[in-house]
């Protein structure tokens, strides 16, 4: 997860996404089930233009897991099912993998100290005072992402939720930035430059 400066929104969200976000509250109310949809604007979907912007946020790499060989979702931080009003607020939407998608949707509200919120116990990679270093350590030799030992107890607890919640630490997830590490060495030891921006789990360099 690699901090992420946010640029201000969108004109296209800036004008609606609260009358949008209310519309999808109220259908909601009427009807839990009620799907969720991305509006139109000007002839483009909402959530292509978005996409397109959190791309550029990111560099195509996903805000949570920093892979960037897939398809890109958007992420509602704060549920949607749970925060329709936010569904189309800015500060809310990121990049997102459909691996991150699935297991944040799966762990939600898991693990959580009682009368916590999931939302507010994640870390959340655009929070001005986030980095990676601060939270993190990575074991070179297993591609492990731990908790950082320096990090206050606040901060341990939720770097071990951030983890959890995106199950960071799967297997294959681990073997992926394994070999990204090997290979790094190995263009390091050639004396190659690393095209940072083009390689996926970019913490591992930073
Ligand atoms: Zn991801």
């Amino acid at each position: 997860m690699m901090k992420q400066t946010r640029p201000p929104t969108p004109e296209y969200l800036r004008e609606h996404y609260k009358a949008w976000g209310h519309r999808y509250a109220d259908r909601r109310s009427q009807d839990s089930n009620a799907a969720f949809y991305w509006p139109t604007i000007g002839g483009d979907k909402v959530n292509v233009l978005l996409t397109a912007d959190l791309e550029h946020i990111t560099q195509h790499h996903c805000a949570y897991c920093d892979r960037n060989d897939f398809g890109a979702t958007i992420d509602h931080f704060r549920p949607k099912s749970r925060f329709p009003r936010l569904a189309f607020a800015w500060p809310n939407l990121f990049l997102c993998c459909n691996e991150c998608q699935q297991a944040k949707a799966t762990n939600f509200d898991n693990r959580l100290p009682e009368g916590t919120t999931f939302d507010k116990r994640l870390l959340k990679p655009d929070t001005q005072d986030y980095t990676f270093q601060r939270y993190f350590i990575v074991n070179f030799d297993t591609g492990i992402i731990d908790v950082n030992p320096a990090a206050t107890d606040e901060e341990k607890e939720r770097t071990e939720i951030t983890i959890h919640v995106f199950e960071l630490n799967k297997p294959r997830r681990k073997t992926a930035r394994k070999l990204m590490i090997k290979l790094m060495f190995e263009l390091m030891r050639r004396s190659e430059d690393l095209p940072l921006d083009d390689l996926p789990y970019r913490f591992l360099y930073d």
